[in-house]
């Protein structure tokens, strides 16, 4: 057995490795594991843009949370020296009365934040690409724009070993046991350490590792670029020159982020409900492209030339909100699943609040409704 730490981190992407970055900055004795290599693209942090927004429909209990991710960023962006965050506005897409439209609104009002309704024919003058529909209307947010996840994810690992950090590639963990008021480690290798507490952030292998049973739904997603053959349209999708922006199209949420360079604008759909087993997610197939592309033709026909596509992987609660805390039985144990398809803007701020956990015994920032206890978590997703 290795020698005892604070914390030990199962689970290196997104909210572990930010985990681990505030947790050794403030001084902590933290060691991290990750079943894979550092930045793989087999969990749900790859692809190259994230979006980032403010006036949140899925609930403005999130906001104060964004405010503090924001600042966050922005403080990693200048100890890193990389950049990680490009404001390029964003536009909330659909009728007047849809969630993504009306829920912007009232998180946008409620929390004060910068904002404006855009009527229907400025829309269509603003966003011509779109095949905007004439009962649609956009919420536009000066302040959106797009995260770069695997810098995102490699500034925090590399800062977080700079301050002390021990991190462990290629090591997966096989199960924990609380020992005492502590907690051990025990490694699929044999090997195991001790730890006087432990955070949970295995992203969609949670399987039987968190000792505690939500209702999870591990869902396998489809994300697409698509470039054009005329060269005014590729040139208006390319180096984060178009807003990015989130659309209810005919039921689904569509969204776009415009290109990092020129390797095209990256497409999706919010939510496939498609279960697989994390370990064995099946291929992009033809299937997949067609149905992209013929989204695509619909919302924005002259991004007509696809380019490739990729899988990723979503762990979605039955109320679609986060995990967020203590576990409910083994106090030392901090469990984090923020997911459901939109939690890496958060991973700063998550980092932040595991560590007050885990070092003040509490957070300041307003987590109580991500709780893992409350019982909405019982439902099936
Ligand atoms: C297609 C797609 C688009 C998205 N778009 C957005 C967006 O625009 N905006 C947004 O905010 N969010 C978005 N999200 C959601 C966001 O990316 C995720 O919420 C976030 O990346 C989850 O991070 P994580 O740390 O929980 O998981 P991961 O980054 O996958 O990290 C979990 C890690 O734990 C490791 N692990 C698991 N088990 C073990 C073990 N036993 N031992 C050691 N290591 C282990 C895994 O290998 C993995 O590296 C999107 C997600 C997807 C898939």
């Amino acid at each position: 057995m290795e020698d005892k730490y604070d914390v030990a981190i199962l689970g290196l992407g997104a909210h572990g490795g930010a985990a681990a970055y505030h947790l050794a900055r403030r001084g902590a004795r933290v060691i991290g594991f990750e079943r894979f290599t550092r930045g793989h693209d087999r969990g749900s942090s790859h692809g190259l843009t994230r979006i980032i927004r403010k006036a949140y429909f899925e609930h403005p209990a999130y906001v104060p949370l964004l405010l503090r991710a924001y600042e966050l960023w922005r403080d990693l962006e200048r100890e890193s020296g990389r950049t990680l965050l490009r404001v390029t506005g964003g536009y909330l897409i659909g009728r007047r009365d849809s969630p993504l439209v009306a829920g912007g609104e009232r998180a946008a009002r409620e929390h004060r934040l910068a904002f404006e309704l855009v009527e229907n024919a400025e829309l269509r003058r603003r966003l011509p690409l779109l095949a905007v529909r004439p009962d649609e209307v956009g919420l536009f947010e000066p302040d959106a724009g797009t995260l770069a996840p695997e810098d995102c994810v490699g500034a925090h690992l590399e800062l977080a070993e700079r301050h002390g950090a021990k991190l462990r590639f290629e090591r997966a963990v096989k199960d924990w046991a609380p020992a005492g008021d502590a907690v051990e480690v025990r490694l699929a290798d044999g090997g195991s350490v001790r730890a006087s507490q432990l955070v949970l952030a295995p992203g969609a292998w949670i399987g039987g590792l968190w000792r505690f049973d939500p209702a999870l739904l591990i869902e396998r997603l489809v994300i697409c670029w698509f470039d054009s053959t005329d060269a005014a349209v590729h040139a208006a999708f390319r180096a984060h020159r178009h807003p990015v922006f989130i659309w209810d199209l005919d039921g689904e949420t569509f969204y776009l982020c415009p290109a990092v360079g020129d390797e095209g604008a990256k497409m999706a759909v919010h939510h496939s409900r498609v279960a697989t087993d994390p370990d064995h997610v099946a291929p992009v197939d033809a299937e997949d492209v067609r149905r992209m592309s013929e989204r695509a033709r619909r919302a924005i026909p002259g991004l007509d030339r696809f380019l490739r596509a990729k899988t990723c992987l979503y762990t979605t609660t039955a109320d679609e909100h986060f995990i967020l805390g203590r576990h409910p039985a083994f106090p030392q144990v901090l469990l984090a699943s923020a997911c459901s398809g939109h939690g890496f803007k958060f991973a700063s701020v998550v980092g932040e609040i595991l560590a007050d956990l885990c070092l003040a015994g509490r957070t300041a920032l307003p987590i109580e409704f991500l709780r893992p206890e409350r019982p909405e978590l019982r439902r099936i997703p």
